[in-house]
């Protein structure tokens, strides 16, 4: 700085510099995509190889140039990372990114408006507003809902969970009757983290068993709501899933509605995975009463594409998400602009500095429309019923469940003469060996499930590069692996 009039920061690039890096790393990037499905989807590299890579020096104590660094980083990732853009990616739900998406991080990164406030980020706070509000209106929940988009799934179920606490039994818990709550066992584990966080009992759980599609048993949840009722327990909150993580499973929304309504508990829905398939028309009697619960919990980076992270939590009733987060300290001054009243999404959620992810789902909602996201589900869910279907006529595969875009299955070998339990034994240990071999191999991707206590292999179709093609190889990818993986065995 000495001498200079303007501050050299070590920072800071000229507009030159960045012009030039930023055009670097776009044509890298579009590089990148392009060859994606001639690339392994994952390289199975063990973790301390890829930590050589990097190497194990100290924090550096000069820079490096700019340039070397993003080209040597993009190099890294490029070579070095499990793709979920890739077509043949399906394990777990994560989806491949949408191409406005990636750019809409960068645009939030260059302006970086705090979405905590609205002083702090006027367009950003109402492209959020929007966002949530279109969110909505796709999945047929009231458009003058509450919302905040927060950080996926797990945050999503966290602020319907905290807001049916404070609806239904409020702040003074220690002088109430033992709270407990209601969910299916094939609930995501998003509920253990909440029971703890929020200072239940981790008994306040009912665990409410599945029918053989995997939905929540409705005749057992009345008979434990009476039964608590009766033996002066407090039920507040019954959570319904659609979509399961496993399978799929819808739970039969419009009964949990019912009861919820006919016992005064908050009716919460976890559609992390499967809310956006109620765009579909003809999904509207599975999703039936999902509109009527009191609170939802959905993942614009599953089945909306948008890159990680983005989930969003909708609340029926405006008032009552801001009444379990809003606080007015005095060193905010956040409620007016101009004159007018606005409102700032720190009072509807767990986080104070908050990020501009709405961009990224507002770009891709605004880019394809309704009508291109209706297209993308419907193909989702038609090829994992073609995988279902193909899986189905192999003689060495069992399909077990095919549900929204999730298809289950597992190898079963023609000549096994094995039964009863050794044969069950038998084949959750070579389907589990089969799994790591796939994983490993990079040919595919997928992940597992335990069905009915069956150990079997799960593709999850969230991902709008996936062709016909692409699910036509997976059943031989996977015969091929179990016979590699019993040959070994032998
Ligand atoms: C994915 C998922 C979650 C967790 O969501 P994250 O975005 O991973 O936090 C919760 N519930 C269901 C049903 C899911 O599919």
């Amino acid at each position: 700085m000495a001498g200079s009039q303007t501050r050299n920061a070590p920072l800071n690039l000229t507009a030159d510099e960045f012009r030039e890096l930023g055009h670097d790393l776009v044509e890298q990037i579009a590089g990148f995509l392009a060859t994606l499905p001639e690339r392994p989807v994952t390289t199975g590299k063990p973790p301390s190889e890829i930590r050589t890579l990097l190497g194990q020096g100290p924090l550096p104590e000069r820079g490096a140039d700019a340039g070397d660094l993003l080209a040597d980083t993009a190099r890294l990732l490029f070579e070095h990372s499990l793709f979920n853009g890739h077509p043949r990616f399906w394990g777990y739900i994560t989806s491949s990114a949408a191409p406005i998406g990636i750019l809409g991080e960068m645009l939030a990164a260059a302006v970086n408006p705090n979405v905590g406030a609205w002083t702090l980020s006027p367009v950003a706070s109402e492209i959020e507003r929007q966002t949530i509000q279109w969110i909505a209106e796709m999945v047929g929940y009231p458009g003058d809902c509450g919302g905040v988009l927060v950080s996926g799934g797990n945050m999503a179920n966290f602020v319907g969970f905290l807001t049916a606490l404070h609806a239904k039994v409020g702040w003074q818990r220690q002088q109430q009757k033992e709270l407990c709550l209601y969910a299916s066992k094939e609930t995501h584990t998003w509920i253990h983290k909440a029971v703890d966080l929020f200072g239940l009992d981790r008994g306040a759980v009912r665990w409410i068993p599945a029918d053989e599609k995997l939905r929540l048993r409705t005749d057992v949840l009345q008979q434990q709501i009476e039964a608590d009722k009766q033996a002066r327990r407090q039920p507040f909150l019954v959570i319904g899933t659609a979509g399961s993580v496993s399978t799929g499973a819808v739970d039969p929304l419009d009964e949990l509605a019912d009861i919820c309504q006919k016992h005064d508990l908050w009716f919460h829905v976890d559609g992390a995975y499967g809310a956006f398939a109620a765009v579909l028309p003809e999904n509207a009697a599975l999703f039936a009463g999902m509109q009527r619960a009191d609170s939802l919990a959905l993942d614009p980076h599953k089945w909306l594409y948008a890159p990680l992270e983005a989930g969003g939590a909708l609340v029926r009733d405006a008032e009552k998400l801001r009444a379990t987060f809003s606080y007015h300290p005095p060193y905010y001054k956040f409620d007016q602009v101009a004159g007018e009243a606005v409102e700032s999404f720190v009072d509807f959620g767990l986080q104070n500095s908050r990020g501009f992810r709405a961009l990224k789902v507002w770009l891709a909602l605004k880019q394809v429309g309704r009508l291109g996201y209706e297209q993308m589900i419907r193909d989702d869910i038609h090829l994992a019923q073609t995988l279902f279907e193909s899986i189905d006529r192999h003689p060495e595969l069992e399909a077990v469940t095919c549900d929204l875009s999730i298809t289950t299955f597992r190898f079963v070998p023609a000549d096994l003469s094995l039964s009863g339990d050794a044969k069950a034994a038998f084949l959750d240990r070579l389907n589990m060996n089969i799994l790591t071999h796939l994983q490993e191999g990079g040919r595919s991707f997928v992940s597992n499930a335990l069905v009915n206590g069956r150990y079997v292999l799960r593709a999850c179709v969230v991902n709008f590069r996936t062709t016909r093609e692409d699910i036509e190889a997976l059943p031989g990818i996977v015969v091929q692996a179990g016979m590699e993986v019993l040959q070994r065995q032998s």
